[in-house]
């Protein structure tokens, strides 16, 4: 059967009838499951004026009703850990364990935003000058959009709705239109937690959607995470017209590993960070530096866990890799496996011909590993967001951070080393946003924030975590004075705090 995909506008399914409608498909068979609506801008309208109406109220709600909406939603999330991981299996593909881990990072944002009353905390100066008193609060934005990209459709969302309501804001949210059943059973549980209509509401669609979020004068900030050149686009549309943008765009993940690391570690590091996902992460490791004489052994080492890989359908028990999300996506990453051989560079594993475990239909390629590959290479200068991973050779340390910091990208990277002085180095000289030492996924916890550096942010503020209240809000100061009776007198000169 397939499902028709609607809006949560106020609350409630919507009711209308789309214009356009688009095929989400089950990637494990190539099975058509879905039809999701495609916003027109009448719709977006709809949206961000239920979203427009429930400000007012939502903003003020208090600080403890809103924190009790967001414990009775976390416990319901963490109820229905198991379905909403199935359903991301369903759409995206990724095996079940991976969803249920992307739902349990999900829920730490939740977490975080669970202390809003402590968070929201201003500051306070009590006789700043005589008898006058500052204070700083902190204000929600009003409607704003959340724009989300398919691989991550339960946590992207969650990185940034608990904390923009928590902070008084509504949401229109506009999750990817390849798996977009996610957003609708969050919102539904939201709902169920007590979330007032039109606090969270749903849009599907594609670039119509964003297009009219983005010019829409009721929205007063974006959230965007998704490929670079939509980045980049989101980030200047935004703020043209107005908009507080924060827009996280691709990534192009470097692990370096120096001749003293402990090489099982490393290799074990290399395959779960380069094929979970199947290397449809942002924080997914592409390209391997093997710094001195380690190249040989650690390509070896890696070749030999990856023939262990089982590959398939991401529901039965045992795969640990599935397919990638679509057809289109799947044929587009395979034409690098091509590339990379034109290119000069050495195909050591072959993705086209591993086993799958999983119908033939399904959108299949397995983990690729290419060898001696060099920065003018396609398959080292492009995302290639699929289960891909380069191994490149550098002589030295510098050779090898010259690399990182080269690159247009700064979203994660990680070094692998036994020497904490070299580690120190690198965490200091690398321009990228998060560092991973000894770790090949360095996704900060729900208490930091997540953000690259260069081609991967356009905007100031990460996700999450501090700087996600930080964006959510607009602070106030307040300068006041109580009359007295020895107040008095006209006085024309600054202000002096004396
Ligand atoms: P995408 O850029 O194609 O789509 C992201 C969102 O933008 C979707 O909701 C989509 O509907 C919309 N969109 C697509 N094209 C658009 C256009 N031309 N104009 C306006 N809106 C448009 O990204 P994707 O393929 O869904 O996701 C994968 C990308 O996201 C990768 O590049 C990955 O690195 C990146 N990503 C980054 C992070 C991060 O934190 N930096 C996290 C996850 C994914």
């Amino acid at each position: 059967m397939v499902a028709r995909i609607s809006h949560r506008i106020d609350g409630k399914p919507w009711a209308g009838v789309a214009e356009r409608a688009g095929d989400v498909f089950d990637p494990a068979t190539g099975e058509v499951t879905g039809r999701v609506d495609f916003a027109a801008s009448g719709e977006v309208d709809e949206a961000v004026s239920a979203a427009a109406r429930a400000f007012q109220s939502w903003r003020n709600t208090s600080l403890a009703a809103r924190a009790r909406i967001l414990f009775a939603f976390r416990q319901l999330l963490d109820e229905h850990r198991a379905d909403l991981a199935a359903i991301v299996t369903a759409e995206h593909g990724k095996v079940l364990d991976d969803a249920a881990g992307e739902v349990g990072r999900a829920i730490e944002n939740v977490e975080f935003a669970c202390g809003i009353p402590a968070l929201l905390k201003g500051g306070f100066s009590e006789n700043a000058s005589t008898r006058v008193d500052v204070y700083s609060i902190r204000q929600p934005l009003g409607v704003v959009g959340v724009i989300s990209p398919f691989n991550f459709p339960a946590m992207v969302p969650l990185w940034f709705v608990p904390n923009a309501i928590a902070c008084g804001n509504t949401v229109v949210l506009k999750p990817s239109e390849k798996d977009p059943s996610a957003a609708n059973f969050i919102a539904d549980l939201w709902a169920r937690a007590g979330l007032p209509d039109g606090v969270l509401n749903v849009l599907h669609g594609d670039k119509v959607a964003v297009d009219g979020l983005l010019q829409h004068p009721g929205v007063r900030g974006i959230s965007f995470v998704g490929s670079t050149p939509v980045a980049r686009y989101v980030y200047e549309t935004g703020t043209r017209n107005g908009k507080r943008v924060q827009a996280l765009g691709g990534a192009k993940n470097h692990m370096v590993v120096l001749p003293d690391a402990d090489l099982d570690l490393a290799a074990d590091a290399a395959v779960s960070a380069g094929f979970g996902s199947a290397g449809e992460r942002c924080m997914a490791i592409s390209a391997v530096v093997a710094v001195g004489p380690v190249g040989d052994e650690l390509v070896e080492r890696i070749r030999t866990r990856m023939a262990k890989l089982r590959v398939g359908d991401g529901r039965r028990p045992g795969c640990e890799m599935g397919p990638l999300v679509t057809a289109a996506h799947r044929d587009r990453v395979t034409s690098y496996l091509d590339a990379g051989v034109d290119e000069g560079a050495t195909l050591a594993v072959d993705g086209r011909e591993h086993d799958i475990d999983g119908e033939p239909t399904g959108f299949w390629l397995g983990p690729t590993l290419f060898d001696h590959v060099r920065p003018d290479m396609s398959i080292y200068r492009d995302e290639i967001f699929g289960p891909v991973l380069s191994v490149v050779r550098a002589e030295t340390y510098e050779q090898a951070v010259g690399l990182v910091n080269d690159n247009p990208y700064g979203n994660g990277t990680a070094i692998f080393t036994n020497d904490g002085g070299a580690a120190r180095r690198f965490q200091n000289e690398i321009e990228v946003g998060m560092v991973g030492v000894n770790v090949p996924i360095p996704v900060p916890v729900g208490y930091y924030s997540f953000g690259g550096w260069k081609d991967s942010l356009f905007g100031d503020t990460h996700a999450y975590g501090p700087d996600g209240l930080h964006f959510y809000t607009r602070t106030k100061v307040v300068t006041s004075r109580w009359l007295d009776p020895s107040h008095g007198g006209v006085n024309l000169g600054f202000p002096r705090n004396e």
